[in-house]
């Protein structure tokens, strides 16, 4: 199979749907990989890495789409990337469609097979292709809180570890699943007073059984997370109802109780975020303040750590692209329902219930 690999083209995307490692498990199986040149470039990832890999490279995406016969890339694709999609070629990428009618519809236009990284399914439960980048955004929130506690960031001017004879900061985490749990390795980690909170007994189990005594678990109610938040320096927002918006747990009445300075990481801001007083920012403005308390709620906090958001993607999506370059798609979902779980739309047909249902459209 020929399998092309744009440039991202979406602002502010570095991240790149094969690495030259994944390049060279193709390769070696006798598939030609096609990469746009500089593709991974941005990332420390060179053309000549991937022309070692096995690779070709192609001055433009125009050739990439136009001969390849399966493209795998990062982000959605962007309304350009899909006039050149071809009926019958296969995608493999984030889709992300329920919320997104106008690439739905020039999906089931162009005739191609879609398949969406975010609906594949795993043998365990979950879904095994988004979790790389839940766990880059949880350890990653400790990371950003810490920085926004500094003084020049307009938090109060705290060392999340403290030092010896003054208190560590407390971070508290609201949701113990993916994005929660690595949260709270980071914090522990660096040192801080670490409280998690969530609705699950079995997970708070799981959590106090690695953990013991260097966290506290609470079952999540309105009292709790009062309470919690009140004496956090940190709060962590890792919430998520699948398939729903996420619930507006923290009121603006327990923000503005919290110390001026305080941090709130709303991680769960691309399903709406779970503080009230969230609203999505970007990379280039982050954060924002209200209350005395600043908020970082930017929605794709993995492209900001691009090389290894890279890396981490391409260990959970090479499986299913070399079965699919292997076998066909046709072959690859009748043998394994979790990548079929992941098909979204083909041939013209939206083939994922809940998209459908969203959209309106028939199933
Ligand atoms: P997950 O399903 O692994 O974990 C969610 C946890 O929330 C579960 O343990 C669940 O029991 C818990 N929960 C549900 N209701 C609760 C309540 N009322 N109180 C406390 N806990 C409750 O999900 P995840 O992979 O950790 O993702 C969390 C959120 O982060 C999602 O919205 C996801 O889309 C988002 N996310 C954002 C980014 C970003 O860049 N901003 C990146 C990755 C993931």
């Amino acid at each position: 199979m020929l399998i092309g690999v744009p440039k991202e083209i979406k602002d502010n995307e570095y991240r790149v749907g094969l690495t030259p490692a994944s390049t060279r498990e193709l390769t070696s199986r006798g598939h030609a990989v096609l990469v746009e040149t500089a593709a991974g470039a941005a990332i420390g990832l060179p053309d000549d890495a991937y022309v070692a890999a096995g690779a070709t490279i192609c001055p433009d995406a125009q050739q990439v789409f136009a001969r390849a016969d399966m493209i795998v890339k990062v982000k959605e694709p962007q309304a350009r990337e899909r006039a050149m999609l071809r009926p019958g070629q296969i995608l493999y990428t984030y889709l992300h469609l329920a919320p997104d009618p106008a690439q739905t519809s020039d999906l089931i236009e162009s005739g191609a097979v879609c398949f969406g990284y975010e609906t594949v399914t795993g043998p365990g439960g979950g879904l095994p292709l988004l979790a790389p980048m839940s766990e880059v955004a949880g350890r990653m929130s400790i990371q950003v809180a810490a920085a926004n506690l500094e003084k020049t960031a307009g938090g109060m001017g705290l060392l999340l570890a403290g030092v010896p004879g003054v208190a560590a900061a407390h971070v508290v985490v609201v949701g113990a699943g993916v994005v929660g749990s690595h949260a709270l390795q980071m914090a522990v980690g660096m040192g801080a007073r670490v409280t998690v909170l969530d609705k699950s007994l079995e997970r708070l189990r799981q959590l106090d059984l690695v953990f013991g005594s260097r966290i506290t678990t609470l079952y999540s109610n309105t009292n709790s997370l009062e309470e919690a938040v009140r004496s956090a320096d940190v709060v962590i927002g890792a919430v998520l109802i699948p398939g729903a918006a996420a619930p507006k747990l923290v009121t603006r009445k327990m923000i503005a109780d919290m110390q001026p300075g305080s941090v709130v990481v709303d991680v769960a801001i691309d399903q709406g975020g779970c503080f009230e007083t969230s609203h999505a920012t970007t990379h280039t403005a982050p954060t924002y303040i209200v209350d005395g308390v600043v908020h970082y709620c930017v929605a794709n906090m993995p492209g900001a750590v691009a090389r290894t958001s890279t890396f981490a993607l391409n260990n959970a999506t090479i499986g299913h692209a070399i079965a699919l370059a292997d076998k066909g798609w046709e072959r690859a979902i009748s043998e394994d329902k979790h990548l079929r779980a992941g098909l979204n739309v083909c041939k013209g047909k939206v083939t994922y219930e809940a998209v459908a249902q969203a959209l309106h459209l028939p199933y």
